[in-house]
């Protein structure tokens, strides 16, 4: 799988990032980016860096750093002597990293259970509003991005660092599942899902709390892994279209 589809999706997302006000890293850290959790850049695909930088109108030097903050970010594989590679994860790869939220955002239901401020409450269902109006005006990047940190506060919420900076990552890992996987839909999340939560924090409900992210978290992991066998031939369809 090389590079052409690749080239469509990144060249696209760059009209909408590019601005003489952010440094060129940046630049095209977000065109990747972006390109990436929309879903345009196919699993597996080998991302360039000499026809990156062709693309960029930058030096090879700026993608490499670039490449090499998506693979410490775990949004791209990184190997050596080979590149940089769009992450090709199998379906025990994706049952982990759920599982592994599962775990964690279970004892971060906990821990805040009857137990949020009412500040944090307020700021939580300003978040979910926020989702709405993202949903509303069909930003599919900022869909993305606020359904993801919905998840990132809660941690940061509860008070632990280690544990928000944790699940960020954990966050990050199935942001990008979803994109390779299940790209069609706008959130991975669903707004009152996620307000149904709210409720059951601050009443105080720890079975319905706890059911509600259990729930919430086995349905965006049962859609991955519905598409996650089947994307390979579609995706190579888009390949030969855009070619
Ligand atoms: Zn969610």
């Amino acid at each position: 799988m090389r590079f052409i589809a690749s080239t469509a999706g990144i060249m696209a997302s760059r009209k909408d990032t590019s601005s003489k006000d952010i440094s060129a890293d940046e630049r095209v850290y977000a065109a990747i980016a972006s390109a990436l959790l929309q879903g345009k850049l196919a699993p597996g695909a080998q991302l360039v860096e000499r026809e990156l930088a062709a693309a960029f109108e930058c030096t090879r030097g700026t993608i490499r750093k670039v490449l090499a903050r998506l693979g410490a970010e775990g949004k791209l594989t990184l190997e050596a002597n080979r590149g940089a590679f769009v992450p090709s994860p199998t379906v025990d790869d994706i049952r982990e990293v759920y599982r592994a939220r599962q775990v964690v955002e279970a004892g971060i239901v906990a821990s805040l259970c009857g137990a949020l401020s009412v500040k944090a409450l307020r700021a939580l269902r300003a978040h979910v509003k926020a989702e709405q109006r993202a949903l509303k005006a069909g930003s599919a990047a900022e869909c993305v991005r606020l359904a993801g940190h919905f998840h990132v506060l809660l941690a940061e919420l509860a008070g632990a660092p280690e544990v928000e900076a944790f699940l960020a990552r954990l966050v990050a890992k199935t942001e990008l599942y979803k994109a390779l996987f299940d790209p069609s839909k706008l959130s991975n999340c669903s707004s009152d899902e996620h307000a149904q939560l709210i409720d059951a924090l601050e009443q105080g409900d720890l079975d319905a709390a706890l059911t509600a992210m259990r729930t919430h978290i086995d349905e965006l992991e049962a859609r991955v892994l519905a598409q996650a066998g089947a994307s390979r031939t579609s995706d190579l369809a888009t390949i030969f279209a855009l070619a």
